[in-house]
């Protein structure tokens, strides 16, 4: 197969996984190239595609298209539009460093940085806090434990920390880390009986960053493995921070001794922004995207997203990218039509149609298999956790739920919702995952 049947058959796939909205937006626009080498090249309008597509769906066209190709292939993405050299010495700068960065073996996202961490009220402690260790790392506070909810920053804090120091000495060993990443290596290790190689790593370093901790919940042996390492650094005066959803009383199922430790610098959270700072963060975001906003779109977007800065930029990006594409100035209508999906509006009440849309993008379903009286174990889930968020979000009667889900009747709707709850009450992971849901449907 050539790029273009490739692409053609790809396009199908995708647009039944992201659902025709962002489809139509964000993926038709894209050019096929070539194929060379077990290389795709696609051709995006602008640089805002390439950022979006690398944000939001870093896998998802690899996989489809691999699965068409029947091999596995890399990918480019071209930019179509005369890039200003502004933009090309950004985009320079950025890649400088994260080769530098890549050839010391540290994986950090180059683009998060303080100068460009807005601060407000929500955030200023936090931020203080992280600054702070970055200019005197393992003297003022260690370990410091930022928490806060998702999409508020925590990534951005602990990378900006990771950041500073690696441009600052050459010769430190500095390590960023998810605690799920964490969590693969030990599995690996023991498996591969290479855990004294993953101890030396470990204790080598000179700092530690570790995002989402909450990820080691219920994990014995990386617990284990993570309080020696933690002790083996902590004893040397090497910084550690960690990162969390919550505040370390809040995370069960880790050991005592291991929360102790998480308590014994600074703890620093993070709460979502403010108006103010939403404000704030639009618009440096906008200038340094070169979106042209005014007051009036600025104020819809702040007053509409009000917990997570992830969708504020998302917001920001659409709409510049929109206005690229239509060549037509960004007006308040045109903010609305084009943010349309991800902006509730208060009065509009929630629908099962809408619950059942987020359900299947989350669980990559189609609308009919939720909707038929099928009943495959892949569906049996996401169908409960529909009827339960339906129950809990329209005012919709439980048997018209029951008959919009593979035509259960009311008690089935009751049992589902039963389900859920007891689950989500025992299960810390099951539970975010709703909450996910719930936030999705109702920002
Ligand atoms: P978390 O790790 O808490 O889920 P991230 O650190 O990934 O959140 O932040 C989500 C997005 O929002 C990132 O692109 C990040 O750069 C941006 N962001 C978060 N807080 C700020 C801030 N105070 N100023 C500028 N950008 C921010
Ligand atoms: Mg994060």
């Amino acid at each position: 197969m050539n790029i273009e049947e490739i692409w053609e058959k790809s396009l199908l796939k995708i647009e039944e996984k992201i659902g025709s909205s962002i489809f139509e937006l964000w993926i038709k626009p894209i050019k096929p190239v070539q194929l060379k080498d077990q290389q795709v090249v696609l051709e995006v309008p602008n640089r805002f595609f390439k950022e979006w597509i690398e944000d939001y769906y870093p896998m998802l066209i690899n996989e489809v298209v691999e699965g068409i190709a029947g091999y596995p292939v890399t990918f480019k993405y071209k930019i179509a539009e005369k890039e200003t050299a502004d933009i090309k010495r950004i985009e320079a700068r950025l890649e400088n460093r994260k080769t530098k960065l890549a050839s010391r073996g540290i994986y950090l996202n180059p683009k998060y940085t303080f100068d460009n961490f807005i601060s407000g009220q929500s955030n200023q402690f936090a931020g203080a806090a992280a600054r702070a260790v970055a200019g005197s790392p393992g003297k003022v506070y260690n370990p410091l434990f930022i928490y806060g909810g998702v999409g508020l920053g925590k990534t951005h804090l602990v990378s900006a920390i990771g950041n500073t120091v690696a441009d600052k000495r050459s010769d430190y060993n500095v390590l960023y880390v998810s605690a799920e990443q964490f969590t693969n290596e030990v599995v690996t290790s023991i498996r591969h009986q290479k855990m004294a190689e993953l101890k030396e790593k470990y204790r080598s370093l000179d700092m530690l960053l570790l995002d989402d901790i909450q990820f080691i919940q219920n994990k014995e042996q990386t617990q284990e493995e993570f309080f020696h390492t933690f002790n083996a650094l902590y004893e040397k005066q090497k910084q550690i921070v960690i990162s969390c959803d919550r505040p370390p009383r809040e995370i069960k199922a880790v050991t005592d001794r291991l929360r102790s430790r998480f308590s014994m610098g600074l703890i620093a959270d993070i709460q979502p922004p403010e108006f103010e700072t939403r404000m704030a963060i639009i618009h440096k975001k906008a200038a340094i995207e070169r979106i042209a906003l005014n007051e009036e779109v600025i104020n819809f977007i702040a007053a509409r997203i009000k917990t997570n800065i992830r969708e504020l930029e998302g917001c920001l990006i659409r709409l510049g990218a929109q206005a690229a594409l239509t060549g037509s100035p960004i007006d308040l209508d045109m903010a609305k039509s084009v943010l349309r999906d991800i902006i509730q509006d208060e009065e509009r009440p929630i629908t099962v149609e809408q619950i059942q849309k987020t359900v299947c993008e989350y669980f990559g379903l189609k609308m009919q298999d939720l909707k038929a009286r099928k009943r495959t174990k892949e569906i049996a889930l996401p169908r409960q956790i529909a009827m339960y968020l339906a129950k809990q979000l329209t005012g919709g009667s439980l048997s018209d739920i029951g008959k919009n889900m593979g035509g259960k009747d009311h008690a089935t709707v009751i049992y589902a919702c039963k389900q859920i709850e007891g689950r989500r009450a025992k299960d810390d992971n099951f539970n975010r995952m709703v909450e996910t849901l719930l936030h999705k449907i109702k920002p």
